[in-house]
């Protein structure tokens, strides 16, 4: 076994063991988990956020911004729209379903910034996506609102609001617009209520809302861990690393923890 392994498995069995009595666990998820589905992350949006500039010359944050949409709808739904078809492309993976399958076994409530929707299409209830989810719309003119299963159905982009006529917008947070507050307040809540175990999941973790509760949960010496092949902001402050792909580093964990809290010969149903 390469030294690398070595260090993923006993990792991964410390986690394992610290799962196997936690009854709280806080998954932050960033663009990195739905990665092995094919959705680029961040810097690799098929060039649109590498490039930085788009082919109005502007770069990519002014685009998709609040003001743009309203100033230019055309313009920002132009790469809204090359988004949402990028959503419609790719389907949750083993990273996603294995999250939700922690379900079983204690409280999970995952806290992620991508607007992809997948946590929930993989199971997942308790999901604050504080950044939206692209497959909600919302009328700018009335308040009708309506589900997009997929952006490649669109009859027209930008999309128009069924009830009025006006143009539509996805439910996510542009660049220079606020959080939703009542997401804020949510996470609050359950930030308050504290967790056994914080998860760190493929986010090279920029914003200070998302890291926060890493350096807050170690300062009150709670367990903190990062899955992720490459360094973050994060890796130096918590507890263990997990080198290594969500899809593959998520479920060796979530089978792991199944055989400790329920031993093999010790199925309560198994026999009469
Ligand atoms: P980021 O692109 O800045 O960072 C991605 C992180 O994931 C990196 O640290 C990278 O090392 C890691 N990573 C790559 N492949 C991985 C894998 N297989 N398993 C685990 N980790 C992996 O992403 P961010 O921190 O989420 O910030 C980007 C912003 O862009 C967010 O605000 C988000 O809303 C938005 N975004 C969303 C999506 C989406 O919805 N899927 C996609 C791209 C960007
Ligand atoms: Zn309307």
């Amino acid at each position: 076994m390469e030294r690398d392994d070595a260090d993923l498995e006993t990792g991964i069995e410390r986690v394992a063991l610290r799962l196997a009595r936690a009854r709280r666990m806080l998954a932050v998820t960033g663009a990195g988990v739905s990665a092995e589905s094919g959705m680029p992350t961040y810097r690799g949006l098929g060039g649109l956020y590498q490039d930085r500039e788009t082919e109005a010359g502007m770069p990519i944050e002014e685009v998709l911004s609040g003001p743009t949409l309203a100033r230019d709808p055309i313009l920002c739904w132009r790469y809204l729209a090359e988004i949402g078809r990028a959503v419609s492309g790719c389907r949750p993976n083993d990273a996603h379903r294995a999250l939700a399958g922690f379900e079983d076994l204690l409280e999970v409530v995952v806290l992620t910034q991508n607007v992809d929707g997948f946590h929930r299409q993989a199971g997942s209830t308790r999901v604050i996506d504080l950044h939206g989810d692209c497959h909600r719309l919302l009328c700018l003119a009335c308040p009708g609102r309506r589900e997009v299963a997929d952006y490649r159905d669109l009859a027209e982009v930008p999309p128009r609001c069924p009830a009025c006529g006006g143009v539509e917008r996805p439910d996510v947070v542009l660049f220079e617009e606020p959080l939703p507050l009542e997401k804020t307040w949510e996470l609050r809540s359950e930030l308050r209520q504290g967790f056994d175990v914080y998860l760190s999941i493929g986010t090279s973790s920029l914003f200070s809302y998302i890291t926060r509760p890493f350096h807050d949960a170690r300062q009150e010496g709670r367990f903190t861990v990062e899955v992720n092949p490459g360094p973050t902001s994060l890796s130096e402050v918590v507890d263990v690393r997990l080198v290594g792909k969500a899809g593959s580093v998520l479920p060796r964990l979530l089978e792991r923890v199944r055989d400790l809290r329920n031993p093999p010969g010790e199925n309560p149903s198994a026999g009469d």
